[in-house]
């Protein structure tokens, strides 16, 4: 099961009053803030019942390939979070979050945690398909995606970077894990 958790939402710290002191030091709670992120976890869930909503409701349908190749555009973000919240809407329902609130809350390398699990739960919903090339295109771009990260860490650990010469190497990295992603899937899903 695909879980992530969201970067949480800034909420006045309960021990102190949102003081940020106790006693005479500093609240431990909150280190001195005065306020807490409350990150919540979530389960992603692509289902069946999702499939047909993000058809109806976002013109994208999984098992089309070019759809699914939208998953590796960067600028694509809001299409993510419109499918990781169809994937999600129940569970926020229950805890009374809407859709904007749970947007709020994917700030910071939430986006990210949250695009994997979205991944992970395409991946579990291909193989329950018996769609066993969408599931092995997916599975494939998890490892590329992973190794552009390790490998962009290990870059940027190694040198002595300016945050120009970093961002031009993030850049980079994404580029080449586009290309990557979309040979995988022309490979993986021709023979589909
Ligand atoms: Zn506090």
């Amino acid at each position: 099961m695909a879980i992530f958790y969201d970067n949480g939402i800034a909420e006045k710290c309960d021990q102190c009053d949102g003081t940020g002191r106790v006693d005479k030091g500093e609240c431990p709670a909150c280190e001195g803030m005065g306020d807490i992120k409350n990150k919540l976890k979530w389960r992603v869930e692509f289902t069946i019942g999702v499939r047909d909503r993000t058809i109806k409701e976002l013109d994208w349908d999984a098992f089309e390939q070019d759809d699914l190749a939208l998953l590796n555009e960067p600028t694509e973000t809001e299409l993510q979070v419109n499918l990781l919240w169809l994937c999600v809407e129940e569970q926020a329902n229950l805890r009374g979050i809407t859709e904007e609130q749970f947007a709020t809350r994917l700030g910071g390398d939430a986006i990210m945690a949250g695009y994997k699990a979205l991944m992970e739960s395409l991946k579990d919903f291909f193989t329950a398909r018996g769609a066993a090339p969408l599931a092995t295109a997916i599975g494939k771009w998890q490892r590329a995606m992973d190794r552009v990260i390790e490998k962009t860490n290990k870059r940027m650990d190694d040198l002595d970077l300016t945050d120009a010469e970093i961002d031009a190497l993030v850049e980079k990295s994404m580029r080449e894990a586009k290309t990557e992603k979309e040979r995988i899937l022309q490979s993986d899903v021709s023979g589909k």
